[in-house]
């Protein structure tokens, strides 16, 4: 059922169990379909993210994780409110976009893609410009696999007294972490990244009271979280457009399994372990991570090309081949690939991968293009 395993950031590998629920078709305004599973997809989520499940909600959206920034962005920042968007990669930038395209007055505090989100510079922005209301940032920056420190900025936003809406996109459900403690309001993943799920559809995971406060700002109908969460708790489990029903049901199922593996703390240990044997076996071949380990998140990790004859494309095609996609670089400045360490893999998939580089490393070299290697983008 899989010619390769993808070792990219999402959609990722998913199990066969979770590609099998898929079959089933489901009616949306059965009781089997929103309460049994919505609404129970729904207070999974609140649990996971916090221990204080009582102050928080969660509300799913159609669409791909963008649709889910955008409707949090858009809908928590009021008209005469002012944003403050943290950008130290791609998805940074993207919310800084989001903020442009709905006319959000905004602040962009820029960092290169290889540092982390400073917290003391942030402290000192939110000393002088008191106009700001409303902070995002990412978590793990998925542009270059860089970990921004969570707990330091949350606490810095807090101790202002602004609303703190992060993207954990790539890092909720692999990464632990508690919302509630951390005084996150507004917390935003999607369906195919760390719960390991297909994907269809973004959530908010918020405190309750910053989402009453989201009522009447959206600009955009189908992204307005309110209306789309007002339906969902009246409703018990209703989406107000057509529902993905398939891939949310493979979303239950991706949920079920991670209790079953342990939970996030345990997915977490299999992500690093994963991290670990493929830093170290590309290390040993040549190719050396683009962050030092300190930064590093055990999501994905970007690699230096390891001379400048290297042809990625080459690279790529040799390995899947050998049944691995892996994914380009994305950062400006500097020639890198990524790969990815989360989904339904596990060390032994990245022994194999190990062994796989090997053999497209040894001779010839990738280094020229070989015909019939166009990458598929
Ligand atoms: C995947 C991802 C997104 C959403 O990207 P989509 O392509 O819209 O699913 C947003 N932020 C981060 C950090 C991500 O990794």
């Amino acid at each position: 059922m899989r010619p390769y395993i993808l070792l990219t950031p999402g959609p990722l590998t998913t199990s066969e169990t979770v590609k099998s629920t898929m079959l089933e078709d489901w009616c949306t305004w059965d009781d089997e379909y929103n309460l049994d599973i919505v609404q129970h997809i729904r207070s999974e989520l609140v649990g996971l993210a916090t221990g204080s499940p009582d102050d928080y909600t969660s509300v799913l959206l159609q669409g791909s994780g963008t649709f889910a920034v955008e409707g949090a962005l858009t809908c928590s920042v009021p008209e005469d409110g002012k944003l403050l968007v943290l950008a130290n990669g791609a998805y940074g930038d993207r919310m800084a976009e989001i903020a442009r395209y709905a006319k959000i007055s905004h602040d962009v505090i820029s960092f290169p893609e290889t540092e982390t989100v400073c917290p003391d510079m942030l402290d000192r922005f939110l000393g002088r410009h008191r106009d700001v209301t409303h902070v995002s940032f990412v978590h793990c920056e998925t542009t270059t696999g860089i970990l921004n420190p969570l707990e330091a900025l949350c606490s810095i936003v807090k101790k202002h007294g602004k609303t703190l809406i992060v993207d954990a996109m790539s890092s909720f459900g692999g990464i632990p972490f508690d919302a509630g403690r951390l005084g996150i309001d507004l917390l935003v993943s999607s369906a195919n990244k760390c719960i390991q799920g297909v994907p269809g559809f973004g959530f908010i995971i918020a405190r309750k009271e910053a989402l009453e406060k989201c009522k009447g700002n959206a600009a955009s109908l189908s992204l307005d979280i309110y209306d789309q969460w007002e339906t969902m708790e009246k409703k018990r489990g209703k989406w107000r457009f057509t529902s993905p029903t398939h891939v949310v049901r493979a979303f239950q199922q991706a949920l079920k399994e991670l209790h079953e593996e342990g939970g996030i703390t345990a997915r977490h240990a299999r992500y690093k372990a994963n991290h670990r044997i493929l830093v170290e076996g590309m290390t040993r071949l040549g190719y050396a991570p683009l962050l030092p380990d300190e930064k590093q998140s055990p999501i994905i990790t970007s690699f230096l090309y390891p001379d400048p004859s290297f042809c990625f494309e080459t690279f790529y095609n040799r390995l899947k081949q050998k049944g691995f996609v892996i994914y380009p670089g994305k950062i400006s400045q500097t020639d890198t690939f990524r790969i990815g360490t989360i989904g339904d893999v596990y060390e032994r998939d990245f022994e194999a991968l190990i062994k796989a580089v090997e053999e497209t490393t040894a001779s010839p070299r990738p280094s020229t293009k070989e015909s019939g290697t166009e990458l598929p983008r």
